[in-house]
């Protein structure tokens, strides 16, 4: 990690990599123990381009940690009777540990009954209720990768969490509640907001931890940021020019900040990382 007089990068990458290589031995050890090879089943409907390209690289990183992958490209005109019977059979399947439908989905298909077709043990995007509610219930088993990968950044800075004032800007199912659910129960204190929240740099202004996971270009402004907070960026905004930020001022932010995450380069690189921690997680769950 970069050490300079203002906030301290935490370097999303270089976790990720590291969590990868935590994987991979794992995954080589369970072989030579004779265990499985676990085996992700990663499952695609449409040509979304940008699903596309998130769809090759989770086939490309679960194979190099050594796991299966699994491909199922459907037709855009893929009926939900049809994506449904397909989780039944990888459901089904011994040698699958994990199944990750990647979303959007086509209008013809609801996604909540897709989710809810993944048997809990094999759903390693953590999105099931069941998975959902064990979060709530402070006893996780499969846990939502992105905010699954913040609380690995937040722990690779060494701070303490506890009695901490989180706030999290955004309160979608992917990434605000969970995050919530996961700072709650690092004992943290949480405020969650959202577009209709009243006065939100003023909220900020009390935060010891931001989580942005709003969606919106460089919205939080380094001014808002209580001087010494940790910033944690969600935010993935693709401007005109082509170019990636984040939802927070990065730079402005910097100054005041403790610790803070660049986009890219911070939370992004943790998604996949956590996705194949989860499918080594869910093959000893499948075990036990
Ligand atoms: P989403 O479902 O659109 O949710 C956005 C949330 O932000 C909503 O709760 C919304 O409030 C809130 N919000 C929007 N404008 C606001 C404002 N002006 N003030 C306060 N709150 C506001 O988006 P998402 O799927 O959670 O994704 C959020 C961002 O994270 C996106 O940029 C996405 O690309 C990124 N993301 C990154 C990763 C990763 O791997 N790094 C993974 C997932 C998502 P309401 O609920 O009131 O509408």
């Amino acid at each position: 990690m970069e050490n300079t007089t203002t906030g301290r990068i935490i370097d999303g990458k270089a976790i990720a990599e590291q969590v990868l290589e935590e994987v991979k031995m794992a995954v080589d050890m369970r072989r030579r123990d004779g265990l499985s090879q676990p085996g992700l089943a990663v499952i695609r409907v449409g040509d979304d381009p940008a699903s596309a390209v998130y769809v090759r690289n989770k086939r490309r990183r679960t194979e190099e940690v050594g796991m299966r992958s699994i491909s199922h490209d459907l037709p855009t005109d893929t009926d939900e009777a049809t994506l449904l019977a397909l989780i039944d059979e990888l459901n089904n399947n011994p040698t699958v540990h994990g199944i990750l439908v990647q979303l959007p989905l086509p209008p013809q298909i609801n996604a909540e009954e897709v989710i809810e077709r993944i048997a809990p043990k094999k759903d390693v995007d953590g999105f099931h209720p069941y998975n959902v509610g064990r979060l709530v219930l402070k006893m996780p088993t499969l846990r939502s990768c992105t905010p699954f990968g913040c609380m690995r950044l937040l722990k690779e800075t060494n701070e303490e969490l506890i009695g901490k004032h989180a706030v999290i800007i955004g309160q979608s199912n992917i990434v605000g509640r969970p995050m919530a659910l996961e700072l709650l129960m690092a004992r943290c204190t949480i405020t969650v907001c959202h577009s209709k929240t009243y006065d939100l740099p003023g909220l900020i202004g009390q935060a010891d931890i931001v989580v942005a996971g709003m969606g919106r270009p460089r919205f939080v402004q380094g001014g808002w940021i209580k001087s010494g907070a940790i910033v944690i960026d969600v935010g993935i905004n693709r401007l005109d020019n082509g170019t990636l930020c984040g939802d927070v001022d990065f730079e402005a932010a910097r100054q005041r900040a403790s610790w803070i995450t660049p986009v890219p380069g911070g939370v992004g690189p943790m998604t996949i990382a956590m996705l194949l921690t989860n499918t080594l997680e869910a093959a000893r769950w499948q075990e036990r």
